[in-house]
């Protein structure tokens, strides 16, 4: 686990100031680069010692046949796991034969920074091989977010005190030995040799490897060149077999000399591109990089950030630790998404093939609603990839025997990649989240366009989903039977609130929607009586609630379930899912992660105040928060019942999920929601930002170490921005013309703000409720003890 501190706390900047080989694959996540569509795991230059080597591309997969001891009807056959493809990150180094491994020799110095400005990966080191012969080192690293299919490595070797000769190996390596899988199930696949050689060019200064998957067919192209500045006489050449390409490196440098190699490598795959078009595009893709330069893709980076964080920075006054972490998160929310461009962004982004490279809900319910204000052409894309594969959620739910559209649970193509019925298929809402994702960007954006040709189609057939799998009882009560809510410690249940209510208001907003886009409508067979149908279903649904406790319940019949017996759980038990059969966690009230909860947060119109603290009292009593999707929404709902402090503490748990290592599993890849969920738990918990209806809604609240917050929300081309402090909040558009307005509600109240006139509010009083929350022993937020230093 990485300890505490591992990485000094710094505004703008991950920094490791000593490498720790123990929690090599941590950092390799944190140190991630990615635009969305290259990933590179945040692996040693030359390649050894790593925790876990990884270079995906987005929606490059095998797929792999998934075995059942009892196979029942509906269950998927196959499944998708994330390939590692060619390895363009490499490059060794020899000091007089003997090879640069940090395992040898001495360390004198190794640093590695995330600038999250410049969007490089810096590392500098000092390196005494055991011969004695000393060199400092230092490389920089990009994936490029403005050629999308390009990364790039400035590697620059220095002789300190003797003549030393160098030979710098840089490679393409295919097929690489993979360290061996645990049983943990969110660790993926390991998939041994995956990639065919097809064919590879060579010339003297670089070259290109073209492979194949076996079952799924797709093809992936690397290529790489080099620019060498060294002393005279210094060589270059190019060799190489099927799975690798090799250029080699040589010179002599005397103390103080520099060699320095600029590596460009470009990807390409294509599950449909002839091999010549694809090995083009590569070419081409590589040889703009080089067209670019250096500086040329360094500047361009730069440009690419300075507009991101123009618009979508967090400011926060009081906890520096979470000022980085928030920053951190976004980093790595904007890598997954912004060049995904139509494919989807998964769980891990592409930080690490945890998770086997799937996406889930995920996406939907916490990285686009960050994306929606602050990038929101990245959720027009990220939901045109759900709309690209509504033929395979259609036959989906023909297969199931039901009408409208069901949504794989895990995937990368489209097709359900979950073997695991009850916290898989059974997940239903998913197809209400993604309904809920097209509202809001709609709502956000106006964007008329994407509602009538992607996002119609995306509603009606999820509310069709919603009308088949429900149905009205005797007494007109509309239920949804035998489904899974987002606590996956509670399974194949009826009528979870969470999966409900969202059900209702993908069913509303989709007939509302079909009367805007009438004619689109009808070409989906959409008639008067069907729109009907889901406004009945709508206005009937089932919402359980307990007269007794006055709390509402999770699913029907939650409250009268055996209690779970937190008090002789010792701590080494958790993840339960990793100790306690499904059968006893689905028969008694643990939860893995907030659901009732959520629904309080996405479907806040639903509930009123008081029932709002009740029930966070009630689950909080029972949530182990075994998944890191929860602390954010936890920070949300304690922010607006009146825990501050709490929310706060949530709020840190769910930004430092990964730079503390928080569940242990960072190796694999980051956790893209919960980062995501600390934007949520600031802007949505301090800022109390909701968009249940057609105006920005705020009730800002800061607890007591936070002394300003200031983000921004876009909203319909103009950009709001909020500055709380603890007595006030002022909302500005920025950039607005005089003649431009927003109305948005704070605390209740309607207010007009105008092109450059800002409008300063007093916070209201929020009063701490009498009665303290309480979790389960020893599942408190795990960051409570902040040090005083900072
Ligand atoms: C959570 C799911 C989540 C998945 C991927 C699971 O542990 O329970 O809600 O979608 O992880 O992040």
């Amino acid at each position: 686990m990485i300890r505490e501190r591992a990485f000094p706390v710094d505004p703008w900047c991950i920094r490791e100031t000593r490498l720790d080989l123990d929690v090599l694959a941590q950092s390799e996540s944190v140190f991630a680069l990615s635009n969305g569509h290259v990933g590179l795991r945040g692996n040693l230059d030359e390649g050894e010692p790593h925790g876990l080597p990884g270079t995906y591309l987005n929606s490059f997969y095998e797929l792999r046949p998934l075995p059942y001891a009892e196979a029942g009807y509906g269950f998927p056959e196959s499944g998708q796991t994330i390939v590692n493809v060619t390895n363009g990150k490499l490059i060794r180094l020899l000091v007089d034969d003997e090879p640069l491994d940090v395992r040898y020799g001495e360390l004198l110095e190794h640093e590695r920074q995330l600038d999250l400005r410049d969007g490089l990966l810096k590392r500098q080191l000092h390196w005494r091989s055991p011969a004695g012969r000393d060199v400092r080192v230092r490389t920089t690293r990009l994936v490029s977010f403005t050629q999308r299919s390009v990364a790039a490595i400035h590697y620059e070797v220095e002789a300190v005190d003797d003549v030393v000769r160098i030979t710098l190996q840089s490679e393409l390596v295919a097929n690489e030995a993979l360290p061996p899988q645990s049983r943990d199930p969110r660790v993926a696949a390991v998939l041994e040799s995956p990639l065919q050689a097809e064919e590879r060019l060579l010339k003297e200064s670089g070259g290109l490897l073209m492979h194949q998957t076996k079952v799924s067919g797709l093809r992936v192209a690397a290529a790489m060149d080099h620019q060498v500045e060294g002393p005279d006489r210094t060589t270059i050449a190019t060799e190489g077999y099927e799975d690798w390409l090799r250029t080699t490196v040589g010179c002599v440098l005397k103390p103080g000399e520099k060699l320095t190699v600029i590596k460009y490598f470009a990807y390409g795959w294509s599950s449909r591109r002839s091999l010549p078009a694809l090995r083009d595009q590569v070419d081409a893709a590589l040889d703009a990089a080089l067209l670019t330069g250096w500086d040329g893709l360094l500047r361009e980076q730069r440009e690419y950030l300075d507009e991101f964080w123009e618009t979508s920075d967090v400011h926060v006054d009081g906890d520096p630790e979470v000022q980085q972490a928030v920053r951190f998160g976004l980093f790595h929310v904007l890598q997954a998404g912004i060049r995904a461009e139509r494919r989807p962004i998964a769980a891990k982004g592409l930080t690490g093939p945890g998770y086997d490279g799937h996406s889930f809900w995920d996406t939907e319910t916490f990285v686009l609603p960050v994306l929606t204000y602050t990038r929101p052409a990245a959720v027009a894309d990220a939901l045109y990839w759900r709309y690209s594969t509504l033929d395979s959620a259609r036959d989906r739910a023909r297969t199931l025997n039901h009408a409208g559209a069901a949504f794989p649970w895990r995937t990368i193509n489209g097709q359900e990649s979950s073997a695991y019925w009850p916290a898989g298929t059974a997940s239903f809402h998913i197809a209400a989240d993604i309904a809920d994702a097209v509202r809001r960007y709609v709502q956000a954006t106006g964007d008329e366009q994407f509602e009538r040709e992607v996002g119609l189609e995306l509603l009606v057939e999820t509310a069709r989903l919603w009308i088949s799998l429900g149905h009205h009882d005797r007494h007109g009560v509309f239920h949804i039977d035998g489904v899974t809510g987002p606590d996956e410690y509670t399974a194949v249940k009826n009528d979870n609130v969470y999966t409900n209510l969202m059900a209702q208001r993908n069913l509303l907003v989709a007939a509302d929607a079909a009367i805007r886009h009438q004619t689109y409508a009808e070409q989906l067979g959409v008639t008067d009586q069907e729109t009907a149908t889901w406004r009945d279903a709508a206005m009937d649904m089932n919402v359980p609630f307990d007269d007794e406790l006055s709390v509402h319940q999770q699913v029907e019949g939650y409250t009268r379930l055996q209690e779970w017996d937190f008090k002789n759980t010792p701590q080494e038990k958790y993840p339960l899912l990793l100790h306690f059969p499904y059968f006893d966690l689905y028969r008694r009230q643990a939860i893995k992660q907030a659901d009732l909860v959520l629904a309080m947060h996405w479907r806040g119109d639903a509930f009123d105040a008081d029932q709002k603290l009740r029930n966070f009292l009630y689950y909080e009593r029972r949530t182990v928060r075994d998944s890191s999707l929860s602390a954010c929404t936890q920070a949300v709902i304690a922010a607006e019942v009146g825990f501050l402090e709490l929310a706060h503490d949530y709020l840190r748990e769910a930004a430092l999920m990964d730079l503390h290592d928080l569940a242990e599993n960072t190796r694999d890849g980051v956790h893209i929601a919960s980062l995501a969920g600390a934007w949520i738990a600031l802007v949505a918990g301090f800022g109390g930002f909701r968009d249940h209806e057609p105006i920005p809604d705020f009730a800002p609240r800061l607890p007591g170490r936070i002394t300003r917050l200031e983000f921004s929300v876009l909203w319909r081309g103009l950009r709001l921005q909020v500055r709380i402090t603890a007595e006030e909040v002022t909302y500005n558009l920025v950039g607005a013309d005089d003649d431009a307005s927003l109305e948005i509600r704070h605390h209740g109240e309607k207010v007009v703000v105008t092109g450059g006139q800002p409008v300063t509010c007093a916070l209201p009083e929020i009063p701490t409720p009498p009665v303290a929350p309480r979790q389960p022993p020893g599942r408190a937020p795990l960051r409570r003890n902040y040090s005083p230093d900072f």
